[in-house]
């Protein structure tokens, strides 16, 4: 440590101090096909088949990192999957290796009025799995945070991140396939986001989303990556319209050539991934170079949906216009008032708005019905509705709607209600099956 606290250069969790480039690592994928729910068995194949053995040791410290970014049920294809979770838990336990679970809510959460990661832990049923196994949870944005110093950083000189992540000494990475409408995919590279300290993780969507991920995974790459492909999520994230059900297991060492193979297995294009690319380029991988064991990439029936498709298909009367500072926090909160107010028969109402986050040009907004979103919009608003927040809060999100629109937000409120208190349920039925 340097005499300020912080970690130099190179130096992360004690065991990895000379991370090897990614190009030296073993770029096996195994993709496992899930038989008659036997979820447990297919992660152990697929450890198995991509030589996971090696990754992890007797009584190491394992960080084991879902991706539990907002309330959402297992199942849906928005959080990692609470059976997939138990089943690496329990592979872990079974190593003689000690796990604790980590997580820290996407950005803007934990914020006050903003859902919480704990409330995420709940409905995901992580903290049931947490629980039945007899293992800790932590919160990452709430967890002791170091700073540590990126070599050749693109544009993210030190990151901050939770002290659960240099005081393990391995992590396992668990997020669920999800297409995004920022960097096209979200799986084990951008899955390490939630590590960065709660205020941190909005610093990378200033900086640059795709390099700062890059820069991220030089100091904090994890040891041994899944992906829970059971159900997968495309377009505007909206489940169960947008849920895709696949029933794999993917795993491997190497998370460049793991989040390539999940990449091909939406249909999609590692190319047009950028935060990949880059790491690629830092690491010296070539993502060709990926050998896969078991299923084959290509067999999804078509391509995941990109959010900006699917928004045109579901919204048609609504114009979403983001610049280049939208993330996932604003458009996730829109698309879920959107959807609220869809299901309570209001979407007439909608015809003719234009919604604008992430800071765009202003004449790139079409009026005359305004609404902008998010912190990153104030400079902009002019005599037009706003609300702020990052995220916004999407009960003010609603209300705003409302006046502008002129529907009643306490009906679509309500309706929210009995809705959200269905999500545990779901999960509570899945977990007890
Ligand atoms: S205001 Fe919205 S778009 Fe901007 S960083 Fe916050 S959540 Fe993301």
């Amino acid at each position: 440590m340097t005499a300020d606290g912080s970690i130099p250069a190179g130096h992360t969790r004690d065991p990895c101090n000379n991370i090897p480039k990614a190009a030296a690592m073993n770029s096996t994928v195994s993709i496992v096909n899930v038989e008659n729910e036997r979820i447990y068995e297919a992660v152990c194949r697929a450890f198995e088949q991509a030589g996971g053995k090696q990754a992890i040791g007797y009584n190491e410290r394992v960080l084991i990192k879902p991706n539990v970014c907002v309330p959402a049920p297992s199942g849906s294809g928005m959080v990692t999957d609470a059976r997939v979770l138990e089943a690496v838990t329990r592979l872990v336990l079974d190593l003689g290796a000690k796990p604790v679970i980590g997580e820290g809510a996407a950005a803007g959460y934990d914020f006050v009025g903003a859902s919480s990661t704990e409330e995420a832990f709940r409905v995901s049923g992580t903290r049931a799995v947490a629980d039945k196994l007899g293992v800790a949870l932590r919160n990452l944005n709430r967890d002791d945070s170091v700073e540590l110093e990126v070599d050749g950083a693109f544009v993210m000189e030190r990151a901050t991140v939770a002290r659960s992540v240099v005081d393990c000494d391995r992590i396992i990475s668990v997020p669920v396939l999800k297409s995004h409408h920022r960097t096209l995919a979200t799986l084990n590279l951008k899955n390490m986001k939630g590590v960065l300290s709660g205020a941190e993780k909005r610093k990378t969507h200033r900086l640059g989303l795709d390099l700062a991920i890059a820069d991220l995974f030089s100091v904090v790459r994890p040891d041994f990556c899944f992906v829970d492909a059971l159900t997968g999520l495309q377009g505007l994230w909206n489940y169960p319209e947008d849920s895709v059900s696949l029933g794999l297991i993917l795993a491997g060492a190497n998370p460049l050539a793991v989040d390539t193979a999940g990449i091909r297995l939406m249909g999609l294009d590692p190319n047009q991934a950028m935060h990949l690319q880059y790491c690629c380029r830092k690491q010296e991988f070539d993502a060709e170079s990926i050998d896969i064991v078991g299923e084959h990439p290509e067999r999804t029936p078509q391509p995941f949906l990109s959010s900006s498709e699917a928004f045109l298909r579901r919204f048609p009367g609504v114009r979403f216009v983001q610049g280049q500072r939208a993330c996932s926090g604003c458009v996730g909160q829109l698309v879920g008032a959107l959807a609220y107010i869809r299901d309570a028969g209001l979407e007439h109402t909608l015809k003719g708005l234009t919604l604008a986050a992430g800071a765009p040009f202003r004449e790139e907004v079409p009026g005359p019905r305004i609404l902008y979103v998010g912190v990153c919009c104030k400079e902009q608003t002019g005599r037009n509705g706003f609300v702020p927040g990052c995220p916004p809060n999407e009960e003010q999100l609603l209300r705003k709607l409302g006046s502008i629109c002129g529907f009643d937000a306490e009906q679509v409120l309500a309706r929210r209600k009995i809705e959200r208190n269905k999500l545990w349920e779901q999960t509570r039925n899945l977990l007890n099956t």
